[in-house]
């Protein structure tokens, strides 16, 4: 059924009996040519793409849970293209672009929104940093604008600029970064795969990877052996622990990430907005909550929940750079697992198992990334080697010292 105007109106008439589900509840199959383990955004768009783009239709996606239980369904909602290095760049501002038609693409409301994303600096050294990296953008012809004090004022008067310790001296700003609804990314692949015959499968785990003379095999699941040609592993924050069943050691940490939403308000926020002298990001969703989150807790878990320090660290800074926020209650708060790599760049590779594939890495920032990330594994399972776009995102570049450091920040996952 595509989703229009026309059959909005017709539903309305005849009552909302017509609909259908968006996708079918596969049952699995006992054989695929291709096995997306894990069905998070990044996955649904891998099958979404092989499809779409190398007509491959024989694949299945294997979630553990329901799709978006993980990441795809916990995060901030940023997405945005504003990147140094080349290797970075490249792939986001792909990522951006198809981000850009996703929504005519898949026939569905993913509630794209492009209202801006500022990273805010607050000294003059900063600011150098900040125009390097604007300067870089334009260079690849990605929108960046160097706003001073003023000019960050006229957008938000309500930023706290005369701060002591951090006064806003101005920022970084892409019109083009902005949110998108998580959830509604998911189902939009879920059901773009889905219409070209891929299976989604819930409620199946995997539980162990096949691997017969250095050729992967097909999986063992909880409902069943399932055998495949190829296997792309996307488990973001279970990463380390799915590529062990095939005896493979990832260059990757899980850590907690927390979000927090607020009680409804007005309209305030109309873009988004990142703090430079400390980790806190904020934007408002359409139901009037300040959406906000900062830093991960800094210790190794696979537990989808945060502790209270970090809880702390996150309020206070909100009330450095927003001090109202302080008269705002906090309604929910919700942790996921972030797959962090040494570097702080993520992998998306062949690995030295013939027929297995990575996708990992993507430490807080892979939402923005969903339709990019799909799109280069893709390309790089159907084709057996990266695209240009992925091509720095290799997975020996641990051992080889090609580090795509970002932050500078040396191979450190909690730093990043
Ligand atoms: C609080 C928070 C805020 C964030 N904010 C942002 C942001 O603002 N912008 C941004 O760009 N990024 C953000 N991120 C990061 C982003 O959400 C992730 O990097 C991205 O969602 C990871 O890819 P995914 O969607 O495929 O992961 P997931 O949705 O986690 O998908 C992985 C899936 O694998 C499944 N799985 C695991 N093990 C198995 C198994 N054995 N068998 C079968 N299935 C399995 C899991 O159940 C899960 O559904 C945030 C993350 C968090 C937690």
């Amino acid at each position: 059924m595509t989703y229009s105007l026309f059959s909005l109106a017709r539903e309305a008439l005849r009552g909302h009996t017509g609909w259908k589900p968006a996708w079918r509840d596969a049952a699995p199959k006992p054989d695929y040519d291709v096995l997306i383990v894990g069905g998070g955004g990044h996955g649904l768009a891998t099958a979404y793409y092989l499809a779409k783009e190398h007509g491959i239709t024989n694949v299945a996606v294997l979630e553990k849970s329901y799709i978006g239980s993980g990441n795809a369904g916990r995060n901030t909602t940023i997405i945005r293209s504003n990147y140094l290095l080349p290797g970075n760049e490249r792939f986001y501002e792909k990522s951006m672009q198809l981000w850009e038609g996703l929504e005519q693409d898949l026939n569905y409301n993913a509630m794209v929104s492009q209202r801006g994303v500022l990273n805010l600096f607050h000294s003059d050294a900063q600011r150098d940093q900040y125009a390097r990296r604007g300067n870089s953008m334009r260079l690849h012809g990605v929108d960046a604008e160097l706003l001073d004090a003023e000019q960050v004022r006229a957008m938000y008067p309500f930023l706290d600029f005369a701060n002591a310790r951090f006064p806003i001296r101005g920022g970084l700003l892409q019109r083009r970064g902005g949110t998108a609804r998580h959830d509604a990314v998911a189902w939009g692949f879920a059901r773009g795969a889905d219409r070209r015959g891929v299976d989604i499968v819930q409620n199946c785990e995997v539980t162990g990877i096949g691997v017969t003379n250095g050729r992967v095999t097909g999986v063992q699941t909880s409902r069943g052996p399932i055998l495949a040609k190829k296997i792309g592993l996307v488990c973001a924050g279970n990463s380390s622990r799915v590529a062990a069943m095939a005896g493979l050691r990832l260059p990757i940490e899980s850590h907690v990430l927390q979000a927090f939403v607020s009680e409804g308000i007005k309209p305030l926020i109309d873009g988004v907005v990142t703090f430079g002298a400390g980790h806190f990001y904020v934007s408002q969703s359409d139901k009037g909550g300040l959406v906000f989150g900062g830093d991960i807790d800094g210790y190794n878990s696979y537990a989808q929940r945060g502790s209270l320090p970090v809880v702390e660290d996150v309020m206070e800074g909100g009330m450095a750079l927003m001090p109202m926020i302080g008269r705002l209650r906090v309604l929910r708060q919700w942790g996921g697992i972030m797959d962090m790599s040494m570097d702080g760049s993520p992998i998306i590779d062949r690995t030295p198992i013939e027929g297995l594939y990575l996708n990992a890495g993507w430490c807080y920032g892979g939402f923005k990334a969903t339709p990019g990330s799909g799109w280069c594994f893709a390309h790089t399972i159907a084709k057996d080697e990266a695209h240009f776009v992925n091509s720095a995102y290799r997975l020996d570049r641990f051992a080889t010292g090609a580090l795509l450091d970002e932050r500078g920040a040396g191979a450190t996952p909690n730093l990043h």
